[in-house]
Order: C-alpha cells, then structure tokens, then sequence
C-alpha cells in the first residue's frame, strides 16, 4: 500500500452515493508535505516528458497543482467554471457535468494561457465518470497544444473515467484506484498497480 493509500484509509470517509470524503487532508483542509510526496510521485511517473504547463480545474485542483508545479517548474493554469457565458474570440469554453453538484458547467480558459504547441500535464483530486477530464481535454485541443499525460491523485475504478480516457490513448496516472467502497462500513479497497 502506497503513502496516500494508507492515508486514505486512516482518514477518509465513505459517504452514500459513491462520493468519497477526503476533505481532512485533500479538498478542504490541505496537508501540503503529502501535497509534496504526490508531487514527488508525479514527477517520477512522468520522467523524461516534456511538460510545459500544468492544466487544472477549480476549485479543489489548484492547491495540488500548485505544490505538483513545484517539483516540475512550470506555471499552472486553471480553467474556472462559469455559469453560461458568451465569450467568442478570448476564450477557449468546453461543458462539463459535474459529479458533486450534478449541475452542467462551462469550463472556460483565456486563449492567452494556452497556446499552440505546449506540452501540457492535467492534474485534478478525483476522476470519477471523466467529464471533468473530457473537458480539459477539449480546451487544450482547442488550443492545438498537447496533452502528455494525466495526473489524478484518487481516481475511483468502479465508475467509467479511468477506462474511457485509457482507452483515448492517454498516460493517466492515478495515485490511488478505488476498486470499491462500502458506506456502511466505511471500507475502501484498492487496485492493486
Ligand atoms: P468526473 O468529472 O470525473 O465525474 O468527476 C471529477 C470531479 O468531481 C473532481 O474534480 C472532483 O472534484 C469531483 N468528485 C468526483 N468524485 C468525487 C468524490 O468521491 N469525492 C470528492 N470529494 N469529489 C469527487
């Protein structure tokens, strides 16, 4: 069992409806020196690519991003989530569905943050059904720039994300799989890697 593994089992809570609460050390309250070891893990996954940028979603991915941009030494950027806007010609906008909210959102990032031919590295806290990956896919092909792998720290095997964007042909990186839970009982097991 892995760091993040061992603390999502010492502190993370099960609740109804498939959603894991991590928000002790992850998306509330941050525990920066784990921030720091899934930064290190990161860099190591991702060794001798060529990463430019780092691409993430507000709000709960910018904290982990930020400490990940250290150990790669790049800028992060991340796309903001905006109700329904009209914004031709300055903006790149993809829609995404959000598992949390169950609401629809449109993802937007000024075309000036992301430009032709950069290299750049998702990262996010959870991938669940993958359309909040679909749609920073999207803004960076709308960009003509690359996206060279993805990185997810708790990424939840039983639901469809994790196998759509493989099958897209991407590096995903993910931390820790969730193979199932158990709300009841608070149990939570892993896939082996
Ligand atoms: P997806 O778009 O892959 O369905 O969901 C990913 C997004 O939903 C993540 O950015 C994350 O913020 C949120 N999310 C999905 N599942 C969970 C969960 O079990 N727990 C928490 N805290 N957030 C989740």
């Amino acid at each position: 069992m892995n760091f993040l593994e061992e603390r999502i089992l010492k502190d993370g809570i099960v609740k109804e409806g498939n959603v894991l609460k991590v928000d002790s050390f992850l998306n509330h309250q941050m525990d920066i020196d784990l921030f720091n070891q899934i930064g290190e893990e990161f860099k190591k996954r991702f060794e001798g690519k060529k990463i430019d940028k780092i691409l993430t979603i507000e709000a709960s991915g910018i904290g982990i991003a930020c400490i990940v941009a250290q150990h790669f030494h790049v800028p992060v950027v991340f796309a903001k989530k905006a109700k329904s806007i009209n914004l031709e010609g300055e903006m790149y906008v993809a829609e995404v569905e959000s598992f949390t909210h169950k609401t629809k959102n449109q993802v937007i990032v000024a075309q000036k943050f992301l430009n032709e031919g950069e290299h750049v590295l998702l990262i996010d806290d959870f991938l669940a059904n993958g359309c909040a990956l679909q749609g920073l896919i999207q803004l960076v092909n709308q960009a003509g720039a690359e996206v060279e792998g993805i990185g997810i720290v708790i990424e939840k095997g039983f639901q469809t994300g994790g196998r759509v964007i493989r099958n897209m042909g991407y590096q995903l990186e993910s931390l820790a799989i969730v193979e199932s839970m158990d709300s009841e009982k608070n149990e939570i097991h892993f896939r082996e890697q």
